[in-house]
């Protein structure tokens, strides 16, 4: 099914500069009223147009620091009026809408422990319905693309069309490097189905380390998303949350001048003609590989036919893992990667298994 959503791009909101990336900063959370226009003037100096801070702080365990709440709110008014920033923070509750549209938050993101919940999107879109604050989205902590579109859908048919998402990987327990695994299949998956949507990827939550931070904003941008949401506070070896992950405004604005921003596409007639003279190979290998697989399939269907005559079973779990390894040994001989090979044969096999099960429900 697909799920329309009416959306207006950040580019019209008034809030971002060009050039990529669109840039939003700040601290995980709001401290004092100090902390936070100390960053705001750090950030501000090298150009940042909009500040992030978390004002209440969904935290794992009870009695850890859980944000200031709504004083600090009038501390983001100040960044506003001392800076001319646009401001955001974090709303989990219908309460948290009423406060920041109270207090004259320009945007709110949603957290990915809330995205997860439909109950608390719903109970957020209701609040909001009748204002047109932009609004970004953040993944879900597990790695469901439909929860995460549900969750945009409830606000859009709440008429917020300032909509965006930010990418901030997924909870896991495999061990990694990562505080969360980027999983940036589903980032692209995103990207591919709404295209005109802001995307914005999160690498402080992603690294949950500040040593991560360059390689996975990085690839945020050379797989062509619009902005970066990065942690950076005054001190942060002092923070109340997420202290390692977060950046100096001077090490943020280093980390920015040395990313590589990839144009998404070239006016260069030459480049063109090449790449449309590579692009129109790879279309007549596609063609090739379709006609291919038709042919195995066709053969698949008369081993169907032929073991349905003897009375075998279709799946042979013996040949099966023969084929597979020597095909992927086979592969890695030309360079190909083993999770490539794995990964086209197995789809393969289930496709050759679906076609002969047709076979076998076929009337005699
Ligand atoms: C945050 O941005 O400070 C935050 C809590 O992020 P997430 O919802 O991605 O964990
Ligand atoms: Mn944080």
């Amino acid at each position: 099914m697909s799920h329309e959503l009416d959306i207006i791009p950040a580019t019209e909101w008034g809030f971002f500069t060009l050039p990529r990336p669109m840039c939003i900063a700040g601290p995980c959370s709001a401290e004092t009223e100090e902390q936070v226009l100390e960053t705001a003037r750090g950030l501000h100096a090298f150009g940042i147009h909009v500040f992030r801070a978390g004002i209440w702080k969904p935290r794992t365990h009870p009695g850890c620091f859980e944000g200031v709440g709504t004083p600090g709110l009038k501390w983001l008014k100040k960044v506003q009026q001392t800076y001319g920033m646009k401001v955001c923070t974090e709303v989990a509750t219908e309460k948290h809408v009423l406060e920041c549209i109270k207090y004259g938050v320009d945007m709110i993101w949603i957290g990915a422990r809330t995205s997860a919940n439909p109950f608390l999107m719903q109970e957020i879109a209701d609040a909001l319905e009748g204002t047109d604050l932009p609004v970004l989205v953040k993944n879900p902590v597990n790695p469901d693309l439909d929860l995460w579109i549900g969750a945009l859908e409830r606000l859009n048919r709440a008429g917020i069309r300032k909509l965006g998402v930010i990418h901030r990987g997924f909870s896991t327990s495999a061990p990694i490097a990562y505080r969360n695994d980027p999983g940036w299949k589903i980032a692209i998956e995103m990207r591919t189905r709404y295209p005109q949507m802001t995307f914005f990827a999160d690498p402080s939550h992603m690294a949950g380390d500040r040593k991560y931070l360059l390689e996975l904003s990085q690839r945020a941008m050379d797989l062509g998303l619009d902005g970066l949401m990065v942690e950076s506070h005054c001190d942060p070896s002092c923070a109340l949350s997420d202290a390692k992950q977060q950046l100096t405004p001077r090490d943020l604005q280093t980390l920015l001048e040395s990313l590589v921003i990839r144009d998404s596409t070239s006016d260069d007639t030459a480049y063109k003609e090449r790449i449309d003279t590579l692009r129109a190979r790879i279309d007549v290998i596609d063609e090739s590989l379709l006609k291919l697989l038709k042919d195995r399939m066709d053969v698949s269907r008369s081993i169907g036919r032929y073991k349905k005559e003897h009375n075998v079973a279709i799946l042979q779990a013996v040949r099966w893992e023969q084929v597979l390894a020597e095909t992927v040994a086979r592969g890695g001989e030309l360079g190909l990667s083993e999770a490539a090979v794995s990964a086209i044969m197995t789809a393969i096999h289930d496709e050759s298994v679906r076609v002969q099960n047709q076979i076998l429900e076929e009337a005699e």
